[in-house]
């Protein structure tokens, strides 16, 4: 079984925490434990997935952004 590991916060570049809201229909929550900033998402894999790609769209972009 493998974890997919989740990338540091890409505003901050603290470290992420994963929790846990509910049980019978749980929202699983992943948030920076430096400043705060989360995500939540109903299904775990999916939103570290999420997190993990908001980390590497939130850099090209600013430097794309950065380019024009
Ligand atoms: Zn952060």
């Amino acid at each position: 079984m493998t974890t997919p590991k989740l990338l540091p916060c890409p505003f901050c570049g603290g470290r992420p925490i994963r929790s846990q809201i509910g049980e019978s229909w749980p929202t699983h929550i992943v948030r920076c434990s430096v400043c705060g900033v989360e995500m939540l998402g109903s299904d775990k894999e999916l939103l570290e997935d999420r997190w993990n790609n908001r980390v590497v769209k939130q850099s090209l972009t600013t430097d794309m952004e950065a380019a024009q």
